[in-house]
Formats: structure tokens, C-alpha cells, sequence
């Protein structure tokens, strides 16, 4: 097919496979037990697995925020990872001071939040130097520089199958019987796919030198006006802070989480830090007894 079309093909990379690698890496390190002030194993391990789904999460941050600023620029990419990653033992153990400078997700406007971590361990993490080489390594083979080029378009399977049921569309097996039109079918499927319906014949008329006057009243010129408008619409409603914070606060999503805060309640009870509510509710048990 390469030969055929006479255009010289690209194999890209999955997005969302690499960042299943990279957990599946980070969640198998094997990290120092010192990082945790628990004794019990099962908590210890429990608490590593948390961290590891912690910091993969941080690193695709990362390595997304750079992308944004640094677009096709791969080089400089791998080098802000790499230099946010090796500050990221003092912004887990709570001094953020070296992220200001080296990091693009936890900044002095906003500092980052830990979210996979219980809330008793968030700012108490203690990497060892061998725990931050074993980090290293996993994001320095996450930001070779011909991974990133391969995986410079966030490419993901579920963008490729949807772009092929587009190709199918312009492609019909029953009335495209010309392999000569295929491959410029599938370039006007790209293009409405990237535009838009509407935009995108209005684009190709122009093009052609035949442009469509707003002000006439055909029925097409109204049809093409209302699919735009229809897309336009849904992609707003599913950007939108509303819709966003509706799948945040689904039922699951609470549930998993108020699960998550007991486990970590539950995982410190037995270990050495102070616990201030355990306190009070003491203090409040001695003065209903006086
Ligand atoms: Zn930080």
C-alpha cells in the first residue's frame, strides 16, 4: 500500500498503552521501606501501591504540560522532564521550593495535590536516593527522545478507529469503485474530521473558487449552518466545568474515594505519627466525664 499511494508512512506510538507501561513499571519498583513510617506489611505495600499510581500520574502531568509549551520540540522536552523528576523527593516530602523552578505542575500559583495518596501521607513521603535512581530510570526510558517523537500527536486506538469510521463513510464499498479517488476521499475525510462538517465544505468551495454566500437563503448553506452549530454545541457541553464536575461527582466516583480516605485512615492507626483527632476526641471524652 506504502508503494502504492507513493507516500512515506510513519509508525506511531499509543498514548494510552505507554502510560499503562509506564504504571505497570512504577507500581513493580521496588521502594525502600524506610518511605513510609508503617510497620505492617500489608499497609506498607498497600501505601507503594498508591504511591505508584501517585507518580505515574505525575510524570504523564509532566510530560503533558511540557508538550504544551514546547509542541514538536522533543529535546527540550525530555530535558524539563527529566529535571522536574529529579527535584520530585523534596515536593513529596512537602517543600515545594524546588518545584518552582524546575517543575511545570506543581508552581508557586498552584502546588500539586497528590491525589492518589491517602491525606494523613500527602507532604510526608521520604525517598531514599536509591528509590529516586529506580524513578529515574522508568521516566528516562518513558522520555527517550524517539519514544517522544513517536507519540508527539497523542495518538491513541480509539482516535485512529474513530478516524477510520470517517474514512469509511467518504469510502462507501458499494459506490467507490476508483482506486484513484480513495486516497483523496480519505484527505477530505481528515479534513472534515478536523474542521468540521460545515467548515469543512465551506473550505473546499472556497478553494475551489466557488465560496458560499452567507446571505443566500439555499437549503444546503441552512443544513451545513446547523451541523456546525450542532458540533460546535456538543464539544462545548462536554468541555464545560459543569459537565466535567457531573462525571467528578458521579456516584462511583464518591464512593471510591470516601473508600480511599478510610483505607488510609485505617493503614496509620497503629503507626507513630500524631493523629490531632484522635486527640480532641479524647480531650472531648474527658470533659463529658468531669
Ligand atoms: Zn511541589
Amino acid at each position: 500500500m506504502k508503494a502504492k499511494a507513493g507516500v512515506n508512512t510513519e509508525h506511531l506510538l499509543d498514548v494510552i498503552h505507554l502510560n499503562r507501561s509506564l504504571n505497570r513499571k512504577i507500581s513493580k519498583t521496588d521502594f525502600s521501606d524506610t518511605i513510609f513510617p508503617v510497620k505492617n506489611k500489608n499497609q506498607l505495600n498497600y501505601l507503594k501501591n498508591r504511591l505508584g499510581d501517585d507518580l505515574a500520574y505525575r510524570i504523564r502531568a509532566e510530560i503533558k504540560a511540557a508538550q504544551n509549551k514546547y509542541g514538536d520540540d522533543v529535546e527540550s522536552i525530555s530535558k524539563t522532564v527529566l529535571t522536574a523528576i529529579c527535584s520530585i523527593d523534596s515536593c513529596y516530602a512537602g517543600d515545594h521550593e524546588y518545584c518552582k523552578k524546575s517543575s511545570l505542575v506543581c508552581s508557586s500559583k498552584r502546588s500539586y495535590k497528590f491525589p492518589y495518596l491517602p491525606f494523613i501521607c500527602k507532604g510526608r513521603v521520604k525517598f531514599s536516593n536509591s528509590d529516586m535512581k529506580k524513578i529515574v530510570d522508568v521516566v528516562s526510558h518513558r522520555t527517550k527522545i524517539k519514544t517522544l517523537k513517536s507519540s508527539r500527536f497523542n495518538t491513541t486506538s480509539q482516535k485512529v478507529e474513530c478516524l477510520f469510521s470517517a474514512m469509511k463513510q467518504c469510502n462507501p464499498k458499494h459506490s467507490c469503485t476508483f482506486t484513484k479517488n480513495a486516497v483523496h476521499r480519505d484527505h477530505s475525510s481528515i479534513h472534515i474530521s478536523n474542521c468540521g462538517p460545515g467548515v469543512s465544505l465551506a473550505k473546499k468551495l472556497e478553494a475551489t473558487s466557488v465560496p458560499l454566500s452567507i446571505s443566500s437563503r439555499s437549503p444546503s448553506i441552512k443544513a451545513l449552518h446547523q451541523m456546525q452549530t450542532r458540533r460546535n454545541l456538543d464539544r462545548l457541553r462536554n468541555k464545560c466545568s459543569s459537565s466535567r464536575r457531573r462525571r467528578q461527582n458521579s456516584r462511583r466516583h464518591q464512593l471510591y474515594s470516601v473508600h480511599k480516605d478510610l483505607k488510609g485512615l485505617s493503614t496509620y492507626s497503629n503507626c507513630n505519627i500524631d493523629h490531632t483527632y484522635i486527640k480532641t476526641e479524647q480531650v472531648a471524652r474527658d470533659v463529658i466525664q468531669m
